[in-house]
């Protein structure tokens, strides 16, 4: 049924005030003839007579119709990026942005100066750039510094059904920057672009659009997909599941691509590898095909390393970081490190019994499969890997995350197979205590995955559960602002001097109570101006709401980090420690830094083989922490120890994977060092700072203030042990309270100060698993907390007039002798924890 259309837009087409102008493009003709396939182009003279005619389009249409890589051409065609104006389009995933604009440049015959795009870290942005692909992040920093956006001349928001924090905020802010941009007389389009239905938030929200923007609906050519429930649901193992559906399909069923549904990276590869030992590439099928040889090539180094990799310990010298992996002089082992997967098993049997299927009739068997792994973690070379054709002779099977979802279009496939689960990150609103958490998906998204399997021609989804289990999933997954805790939000909206967030048009506002936690936060930080003390509760309330920033907030938003880690910025300009907590804090947001063993063992061989590994770095991180006061910096000085160690070896992906570290993360932590070292120099320029990959370890000295400053960003992640007078059961044994939780928390086993249960510690964050786990500890000294967190502290005596510590104006820690820490000594029953 087509869309009904509101009044606004079946008024039919004002005058038009945009000048008729038409950029050519000199297409290749198999690009041409590919386009003429997307159902966009069959809406592009629609489209563009509503982006003519109103200042605020939505735009939905199936994923895979061509919205994000057609409609900035129809845009750059229209004369949109013309003279003094560019395109700009935000995705919420930095896959998308950097391979979209990939497929935009070379589907316009331009090279990658004019279709660029930037990322947190990185772009090929340059003067004359007409359409920039960028991070929802990237755009709202630009806000910052240019409110109206003057370069843009449209703004389209991709993917805003899924709904991320930052696509929220934009088209918050975008709401209000358009008809700005209009009352100027230098008009702005706004093009906001969505899969699936529920766009209502945005059209039918006043408090965003004052006049409703006309929505076009662009009818896919979406061929029938017949989806097949399981009678019973497996009620954990859905892995095992899988592959026997995979199996059956490939066994059983004509050509066409599979592509499966999983949960994360670890179940992603075992799938992968169980695939590929049922399912080998044979020499002789093989001829041609150009990664064979490949394959055949890394199994057998990849063998090798593995005898050679349960061998003995490095041995590290920490006075120069230099570290001397024992297997030195091994074999080249290149970049592979993250998916090794890529290089299992090419010789072993078929091994039917695995299945559990129906060995008889196989007649589709003697196809080899190809299979490939897609997560937003692999490397970009890979994820391109899903966008060529198979090799000849073989069926493609696509194992993915969600990334498949909506962001990613595979070509050809036919079968989808569906484990119904996806894995979120669920925060707890006030503690902002946060745990990776699989469950079911919505039906929104179950329907999004079935319809990848339709885009060719008929298909079939495979929904490894049951139609009454479905019938219970939630409609839609809820906005992610919703879920989680937003303080580095409100610290941009303030920065913004949008000082009562209440107010702010979200689309979907965040609760209330997590709106107070983060001011609260901020307010403690120093980052917002503390409202007055006194008053009723009432206006108080309301005071907290509407804080200002203060100007060591406004330092603080400079930094593209998060606010506590700003904060240890803004402190660190003193001792040379900036080096160092640059490093700390790029160790910190890089996910991952260590090689992880958790993903479940195919067989006992390799679990002795992971379990190994497994000892071997926990032995590592020991090594990495130091002796004595060195320790103390605990799980933050062996990620200063590794990145040290690392780059002083060159930070070659061969040091890396001798030592269990991800070559992947050390890269992304040696180029954010560089962003924030960039970032530092322009807000203090007389910091003068230089990048110095080899830097030298701290010294003693150096290390007390590192821990003094991560205290006060850290502030109110405060645990202290239980004592033994405290102890209400055996279960407590070695626990730790924190000020925000009733539950006891415990230190990490990964720590390094899991046996060394310092009294007071600070934790970069806590996750539930069996227990709650405070992960990235460091030890902290009693008498350091009156000083650096009076907000946290409870005074029996009031401070009539405590030391200045660090002076807000500046963001400089004013008393600079830790002697001067020792020497306030406060009670500490004083402090409540
Ligand atoms: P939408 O944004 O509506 O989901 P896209 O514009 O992303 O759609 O995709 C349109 C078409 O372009 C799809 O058929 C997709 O397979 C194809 N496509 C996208 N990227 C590439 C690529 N890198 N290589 C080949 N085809 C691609
Ligand atoms: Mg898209």
């Amino acid at each position: 049924a087509p869309p009904a259309l509101p009044s606004a837009w079946k008024a039919g087409p004002k005058p038009s005030s945009e000048p008729a102008v038409f950029i050519p493009v000199d297409r290749s003709p198999e690009i041409q003839e590919a386009r003429l396939k997307l159902p966009i182009l069959a809406e592009e003279q629609v489209i563009m007579e509503a982006i003519n005619e109103n200042p605020v389009v939505v735009l939905c249409g199936e994923t895979g119709s061509g919205k994000t890589t057609q409609v900035p051409q129809f845009l750059y065609e229209a004369g949109y990026a013309s003279s003094n104006g560019i395109i700009g389009i935000t995705e919420p995933r930095r896959v998308a942005a950097v391979s979209m604009s990939q497929r935009v440049a070379k589907e316009m015959n331009l090279p990658h100066r004019v279709v660029s795009y930037q990322i947190r870290y990185e772009g090929n942005v340059t003067e004359e750039t007409k359409i920039k692909f960028m991070t929802d992040g990237v755009l709202l920093k630009e806000i910052q510094k240019d409110f109206l956006l003057w370069k843009y001349k449209a703004v389209i928001i991709d993917e805003a059904h899924e709904r991320s924090v930052y696509t929220d905020i934009l088209i918050g802010l975008l709401s209000r920057i358009v008809p700005l941009r209009g009352k100027k007389g230098q008009p702005m389009k706004l093009i906001i672009m969505s899969a699936t239905l529920r766009v209502e938030d945005f059209t039918e929200n006043k408090r965003l659009f004052s006049v409703t923007p006309p929505v076009i609906q662009v009818d896919a050519r979406q061929f029938s997909v017949t989806v097949h429930f399981n009678k019973r649901t497996p009620l954990n193992e859905y892995n095992g599941e899988c592959f026997r559906k995979v199996c059956k399909i490939h066994r059983m069923l004509p050509s066409g691509g599979i592509l499966v549904f999983l949960t994360g990276q670890a179940e992603v590869n075992s799938l992968c590898r169980r695939l590929r030992k049922a399912f080998p590439f044979r020499k002789n099928k093989m001829a041609g095909d150009e990664d064979k040889d490949d394959t055949v090539e890394k199994t057998r180094r990849f063998k090798k390393s593995r005898q050679k990799k349960t061998t003995t310990l490095p041995k590290i010298n920490l006075d120069n970081y230099s570290v001397m992996p024992a297997d030195e002089g091994d074999e080249d082992r290149d970049a592979e490190m993250d998916d090794d997967e890529d290089a299992v098993g090419s010789d072993i049997d078929l091994d039917l019994g695995d299945d559990g299927s129906e060995g008889g009739e196989e007649p589709y068997s003697s196809l080899p499969l190809y299979v490939l792994p897609l997560y937003s973690l692999l490397a970009p070379e890979k994820q391109a890997k899903v966008f060529r054709p198979p090799p000849p002779g073989t069926r493609f099977c696509i194992v993915a995350t969600n990334v498949a979802e909506t962001s990613l279009t595979i070509p050809g496939v036919k079968y989808v197979v569906d484990c119904g689960k996806v894995k979120k990150r669920f925060y707890d609103k006030v503690t902002g205590v946060s745990s990776f958490k699989v469950t079911w998906t919505s039906q929104a998204s179950a329907n999004q995955r079935a319809g990848r399997a339709g885009r060719t021609e008929p298909g079939h989804c495979y929904r490894l559960y049951s139609s009454a289990v479905f019938s219970d999933f939630e409609k839609f997954s809820p906005p992610e602002i919703t879920r989680r805790p937003v303080e580095d939000l409100i610290l941009q909206m303030k920065a913004l001097n949008i000082e009562k967030v209440v107010n702010f048009p979200f689309p979907s506002p965040p609760p209330m109570d997590v709106l107070v936690a983060a001011e609260e936060l901020l307010i403690a930080l120093g980052a917002l101006q503390e409202p007055p003390k006194t008053g009723r509760l009432k206006d108080l309330q309301k005071a907290k709401l509407s804080c200002p920033i203060s100007s060591l907030g406004t330092t603080m938003a400079s930094f593209p980090v998060a606010p506590r880690y700003a904060k240890m910025l803004a402190l660190s300009k003193q001792h040379a420690c900036l080096p160092y907590v640059i490093t700390i804090v790029s160790a910190m947001t890089v996910r991952e830094l260590f090689e992880e063993f958790e993903r479940p063992a195919v067989n006992e061989e390799e679990q002795e083989e992971l379990k190994g590994k497994k000892a071997r770095l926990i032995q590592m991180r020991r090594l990495w922490a130091g002796q004595g006061s060195f320790q103390k910096l605990g799980d933050l000085m062996v990620m200063l120890g590794a990145v040290g160690s690392c780059e002083y070896a060159g930070c070659t992906p061969k040091f890396c994977q001798a030592n269990g570290l991800r070559y992947k993360a050390m890269v992304e932590i040696r180029r954010l060092r560089g962003q924030l070292t960039t970032a530092v120099n322009s807000i203090c320029p007389d910091a003068s700072l230089f990048v110095d990959p080899k830097m030298k370890p701290p010294t003693e000295t150096q290390v007390t203030y590192l821990r003094q400053i991560v205290l006060a960003g850290l502030g109110d992640h405060l645990a202290r042990r239980i004592q033994a007078e405290e102890l209400l059961d055996e279960t407590w044994k070695n626990a730790y309270k924190t000020p925000l939780l009733d539950d006891p928390v415990f230190i990490h086993p990964s720590s390094v100060l899991f046996k060394e249960l310092p009294e007071f510690v600070v934790y970069q964050e806590i996750v539930e698993t069996t227990k709650m786990y405070m992960k990235g500890v460091l030890a902290v000294n009693s008498e350091w907390i009156p000083v650096l967190l009076p907000p946290y502290c409870h005074f029996e005596k009031p401070l009539d007039n405590p030391p200045p510590f660090y002076c807000p104006e500046t963001g400089r820690i004013k008393c600079h002798r830790p002697s001067v820490f020792y020497r306030v000594g406060w009670q500490l029953p004083a402090v409540e924890v």
